[in-house]
């Protein structure tokens, strides 16, 4: 006999997952971007999860960003700092890869040339090769996590190393990856004489190098990769204008609100355009459906986002926030959760992942439609005030979050270094005070759950109230 719960539950996966490009408003490519490295505590059955969580969100594509996560044999100054990452204590990315597989998710290594985790470390060992910045002296320490120094890419050095780690990626650990996720920098570039004006000619030799040996290799690889070098255009951010080298259309590229502008002429010639954005990991699904609509507009076939959560003992002052310092990070603001449990299949999230589901699926979905699925599949309700509840709750765990810290609300320590550095206005405690009020509605009004989905809802307003129901309400008074 086949139970049928199972065969229900694999149908209704298979009805969520199947319908890739089978519609023009579908994006053909859909999947997450997530910081591998940054989420020490997660081990392959969470990993393995993760990947589910991919397809059944419609997804085929995972951006694994590995670099500083996995266990260099020739540069164990990349994992260093990253002990505790279990896939540092123990490879398993290899057979992560062999699962996606199975469940058709194709996985892209990330990393950055010269710069951010792993990379950033180098320079510990090879000071020499740090970057100059903007003053024209050697750059400051800069990072997400991992803290260090991104490398001049007109030293020989640099180059030598940078290709070394990504052939080691790529070749010998996770040869059954199907491509690169060459993620250019977003936060600082080279300012030495060497580099100059060309700072991306200089990034790209790398870049160029190792796609020319992968794809020796395994002609079908998929690169992804900014378009810096080819668009001509002042990189956001970095104060440099892009190269005008030219583009070899096996190249897949990437694009982002804050780091890489669309360039329609290059979306038509490449393989692929890949939209990314922070949405699903930061805001809402409102903001999901704007970028699902905005990648469309722009001619992308991919939408890509953002499904970050850290989780890493901060060492430094992220966010220049030295509350933080020696704490773990909270993955998503969701403080309940143990450190080794990953926040995906939380109730709030899941709103976010249905969302990213639906409208990259239909980026012109009613958001009303969406507002019945997401009742109907996480309260069992499709009662207005119900969803509004859900959805109220959802936005005030993103309200003021941050990549590093958790929404104030949620979050007593942050309001305290807020009241610290005289942040904490009369009109910021008064609308805390407004949130904590809506909360307290919301527990009235679900008292008594009638489903799974309300119960979640209900002791998450708890929770949310009892981290103020002590000494740390008075933060929130005025004079207090
Ligand atoms: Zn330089």
């Amino acid at each position: 006999m086949i139970p049928i719960r199972p065969l229900l539950a694999a149908l209704m996966t298979l009805t969520a997952a199947a319908p890739l490009g089978a519609s023009e408003k579908t994006f053909a490519r859909r999947g997450y971007y997530i910081t591998f490295m940054r989420m020490p505590t997660y081990d392959l059955k969470d990993w393995r999860r993760i990947v589910d969580a991919v397809r059944d969100d419609g997804g085929d594509t995972l951006l694994l960003w590995v670099a500083g996560g996995f266990r260099s044999k020739k540069y164990p100054i990349t994992w260093a700092y990253n002990q505790e990452h279990e896939n540092v204590r123990a490879d398993f990315v290899r057979e992560l890869i062999g699962h996606a597989h199975v469940r058709g998710v194709k996985v892209l290594l990330g990393f950055t040339p010269f710069g951010y985790d792993g990379v950033n470390r180098y320079a510990l060992e090879h000071p020499e090769l740090k970057a100059v910045g903007p003053d024209g002296g050697p750059t400051a320490p800069f990072g997400i996590g991992c803290w260090g120094w991104n490398l001049c890419p007109s030293k020989a050095e640099s180059q030598r190393f940078m290709l070394d780690y990504a052939r080691e990626m790529i070749f010998d650990f996770y040869p059954d990856a199907d491509g690169l996720l060459i993620e250019s920098s977003d936060y600082a570039a080279c300012r030495c004489r060497d580099c100059g004006s060309r700072y991306f000619e200089r990034e790209f030799a790398f870049v160029k190098a190792i796609s020319d040996e992968l794809w020796a290799r395994k002609p079908g690889a998929e690169i992804v990769v900014y378009p810096h070098y080819f668009s001509g255009a002042e990189a956001p951010g970095l104060g440099v204008r892009g190269a005008t080298l030219p583009f070899d259309p096996r190249w897949s590229l990437m694009f982002t609100p804050h780091s890489a502008h669309p360039e329609p002429a290059l979306i038509a010639k490449a393989r692929a355009s890949l939209w990314s954005d922070d949405s699903p990991s930061r805001r809402g699904p409102r903001e999901i459906q704007a970028n699902a609509r905005r990648a469309r507009r722009e001619g992308m076939n991919g939408y890509v986002p953002s499904l970050e959560a850290f989780t890493f003992v901060a060492d430094a002052a992220e966010e220049a926030q030295e509350w933080l310092k020696g704490e773990r990070q909270v993955p998503l603001g969701f403080g309940w959760l143990a450190p080794g449990d990953p926040p995906y299949d939380e109730i709030l999230q899941r709103v976010n992942r249905i969302a990213y589901r639906e409208f990259a699926r239909d980026p012109d979905m009613d958001f009303a439609a969406f507002e019945q699925i997401v009742g109907r599949e996480l309260l069992g309700s499709t009662k207005p005030a119900d969803v509004a509840d859900l959805l109220t709750l959802q936005a005030l765990f993103n309200a003021d979050r941050t990549w590093c810290q958790p929404a104030p609300i949620t979050c007593p320590d942050r309001v305290r270094a807020m009241a610290a550095r005289d942040e904490l206005t009369a009109a910021r405690r008064a609308e805390l005070r407004a949130g904590l009020d809506r909360l307290r509605a919301l527990e009235t009004r679900h008292r008594e759950p009638k489903s799974g989905g309300e119960r979640e809802l209900l002791r998450i307003a708890r929770w949310v109230l009892d981290r103020w129901d002590g000494p740390e309400g008075k933060l929130l008074h005025d004079g207090g």
